[in-house]
């Protein structure tokens, strides 16, 4: 059973050690375990650090992509060095990596296949109240979304599965925890959540800068997930708010007519009409996006297999946009 720990990095030369320092060496029912990092366009010292202190991979973006695509080349490059378990976590320092082994449990026991992390959100000291109410708030929309019950949907500490893995994608460019919650509880993987304990904050967030930046973006990403798969669902339940607007306008209308008042209301009639036509529109849209996200189940089936065939066969190497793996020994001591 082998374990390899990810960790997408963006210029985090001060507190990458520390986190690093901080990860298990071995774990009770793992025999192996490896460290990752993706170094998403740092522009600091992150690759020497990592590199010096002993990183079995480091996956290289020349440009800064953003957590989603780093995420998921990470998880591509675990796949392809034989990861049995990928857990992911960040370079801050932020989770307390002696969890790990708690996280890893549910996969070793065969109950689960992705494990996410639940932070104790109300005792972290350096959480203001608005973060931890929208944390709360954001994590009960993702677990109606999702229909899964995780308590804590943004948390970056999780593990999968090489099953799972196989699985995700992700195409939101902004985080790959909301959208891969959605994903797993629609298509009915095991996904389960375990309390684990933080770590003091040793630098702010880069992904929850500004209040209504984070709440834009979190909306925006589970609206599109859900989109995404249960198309006609939001869909339906859109046009029928202009559908059920015109149609009580249309009875109105109509009861003019029969009490022989009809002059005078042909404006309500065409805006009845209109609203009509707006709402079921909205419904034959969301039936054809439901018929194009079958499609969609097609494609993630064919990835799944193009994954296994690539990965179950060492040596094959694997491809992620213009991610490519740094020479380590080239780099030691550099
Ligand atoms: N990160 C990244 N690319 C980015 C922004 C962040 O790879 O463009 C990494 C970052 O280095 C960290 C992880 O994503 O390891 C989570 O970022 P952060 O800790 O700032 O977010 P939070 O913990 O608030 O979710
Ligand atoms: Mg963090």
């Amino acid at each position: 059973m082998k374990l390899i720990i990810q960790i997408p990095c963006y210029n985090e030369a001060e507190t990458l050690e520390i986190a690093l320092n901080d990860l298990p060496k071995k774990i009770e029912g793992i025999d192996e375990i490896e460290y990752l990092i993706v170094n998403d366009g740092s522009t600091d010292k992150t690759v020497e650090v990592a590199v010096n202190w002993g990183v079995h991979h480091v996956v290289n973006f020349t440009r800064n992509k953003g957590l989603a695509k780093g995420f998921m080349a990470g998880i591509e490059a675990c796949l392809a060095y034989g990861a049995d378990i990928i857990v992911n976590t960040d370079a801050d320092n932020q989770y307390c990596g002696e969890d790990i082994a708690k996280l890893v449990q549910p996969i070793l026991d065969g109950t689960a296949d992705i494990v996410v992390g639940e932070r104790p959100i109300d005792d972290i000291p350096h959480f203001s109240w608005i973060k931890k109410k929208l944390q709360h708030f954001g994590s009960w929309v993702v677990r109606k979304a999702s229909r899964t019950g995780i308590p804590d949907a943004p948390s970056g500490f999780r593990a999968f599965s090489r099953e799972a893995a196989m699985h995700i994608n992700v195409v939101n460019e902004y985080t790959y925890t909301l959208e891969t919650i959605v994903q797993a509880g629609r298509n009915k993987m095991a996904i389960t959540s375990v309390p684990v304990r933080t770590n003091p904050e040793l630098r702010k967030s880069r992904l929850f800068s500004s209040m209504a930046g984070y709440i834009k973006k979190s909306m925006l990403t589970i609206l599109r997930a859900l989109l995404m798969y249960r198309p006609l669902a939001v869909l339906t339940a859109l046009g029928f708010i202009p559908f059920a607007v015109g149609f009580g306008i249309g009875v109105r209308f109509i009861v003019f007519i029969v009490k022989g008042q009809s002059a005078g209301h042909i404006q309500s009639l065409i805006l009845a009409c209109t609203l009509m036509i707006i709402g079921f529109m909205t419904f034959i849209i969301g039936m054809l996006a439901d018929v194009i996200s079958a499609n969609r189940k097609i494609l993630e089936d064919v990835q799944y297999n193009v994954r296994k065939m690539a990965y179950d066969n060492p040596g094959k190497g694997y491809t992620v946009g213009d991610a490519v793996d740094i020479d380590i020994q080239e780099r030691k001591g550099a």
